[in-house]
């Protein structure tokens, strides 16, 4: 039976502009060498230059029109001349919280070829997915601010931690790591410091752990999981923690496995009421923008993981081994890899490993 995916496409700013078509065009290719698979792309050009010509980074209708789709490819959103509040929370976020993609995926693996900086680690020893809380938590924008200017002035960032928020991302969390092979999570904490929302973190995290008896979990605090991720990468394998938490870890992550360029994100709506985002970690990076320098693989590994969510687990393998095979070639690395590769090459050898016609 022959299905076609609606996929909505925002390349955002900078290098998103250069990546994501580049992630349309692999799809298309996976698409023509896949009976019955196919891709209806359509493209909102929200962003940057939106924002410059209708003072708001995407329409006050746009989650309308990305309703009816079967998942989004997402770009990068910020711009030097735009202050990063009003890129951020005008676009990305407004998918996110607008879609309820309340769990942030994002999986580490050293990919074959990647001259990663942990020296005594190799692809084996390091193949972790980070679970971020990401609806509310340090992020839900509640505190306030008085007396500015004055010596009195103060101001406070509330965590605002719901049990039914936490309760969902654990339970999100236990069940992505019973479905992997060494069924393991670990709970990232700081309650020994913050009495109170953590508190009942590490409580919900003990209550839900009892729904998944074959799921080995322990508790890190977040200070220490750094140190562990750097000493002792193999020890870990599913990770979950809050907003902020994983923010954080998830940068270490990817610096750890050799390139921001790399590596992909979901931000999925487990229950799948809307449709899931997914996107490279990187941003829009202007530094390197309109040169066909940046390095498209994190944005290919996000469709891996968009074909995953969409069921379509077979694209989803022969696409993750032709990137394996792109990136054991140094000949085929970016410049961020310490190679001279183009976007364009890069994407038209994955193409080629897929068997399309370049
Ligand atoms: P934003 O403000 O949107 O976060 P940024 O300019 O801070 O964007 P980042 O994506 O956070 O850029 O990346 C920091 C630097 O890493 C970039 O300036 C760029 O040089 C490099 N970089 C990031 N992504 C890539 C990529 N895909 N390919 C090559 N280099 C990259
Ligand atoms: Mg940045």
């Amino acid at each position: 039976m022959s299905k076609i995916y609606r996929i909505a496409c925002i390349p955002g700013d900078g290098i998103g502009k250069e990546v994501v078509p580049a992630g349309q065009a692999v799809l298309q290719a996976l698409a023509a060498t896949q009976p019955g698979l196919g891709f209806k792309f359509t493209s909102y050009g929200w962003g940057g230059d939106w924002y410059r010509a209708h003072g708001e980074m995407m329409p006050a209708d746009g989650l309308d029109a990305l309703r009816g789709q079967d998942a989004i490819l997402f770009g990068s959103a910020g711009d030097p001349h735009i202050p990063d509040h009003v890129t951020l929370w005008g676009l990305r976020l407004k998918i996110c919280q607008g879609f309820d993609q309340y769990a942030n995926v994002r999986p580490t693996r050293i990919l074959p070829g990647i001259d990663a900086p942990l020296k005594r680690c190799g692809p084996q020893d390091l193949d972790w997915v980070i679970v971020r809380e990401n609806s509310e938590g340090e992020y839900a924008g509640v505190g306030g601010r008085v007396h500015q200017g004055h010596p009195l002035e103060a101001a406070t960032d509330v965590s605002m931690m719901t049990r039914a928020g936490v309760e969902r991302i654990m339970r999100f969390a236990f069940k992505l790591a019973q479905a992997r092979p060494r069924k393991q999570l670990t709970v990232i904490t700081k309650s020994n410091a913050q009495r109170h929302a953590m508190v009942m973190w590490d409580e919900i995290a003990l209550q839900v752990s009892r729904e998944f008896p074959d799921v080995k979990w322990d508790k890190e605090l977040v200070d220490a999981a750094t140190a562990r991720m750097v000493n002792r990468p193999a020890t870990l394998d599913t990770i979950v923690a809050t907003n902020l938490h994983a923010d954080i870890l998830s940068d270490l992550a990817a610096a750890l496995a050799g390139s921001l360029g790399i590596a992909p994100t979901g931000n999925i709506d487990p229950e799948r009421r809307y449709p899931s985002m997914f996107e490279p970690i990187h941003g829009s990076a202007f530094d390197i923008m309109g040169q066909g320098l940046a390095n498209p693989v994190g944005t290919f590994w996000s469709c891996v993981m968009l074909l995953e969510h969409l069921g379509e687990l077979g694209a989803a393998e022969r696409l993750m081994h032709a990137i394996e095979q792109v990136t054991a070639d140094p000949a085929l690395h970016t410049r961020d890899l310490g190679g001279r590769a183009t976007t364009a090459q890069v994407t038209q050898a994955v193409c080629e490993r897929l068997g399309a016609a370049a």
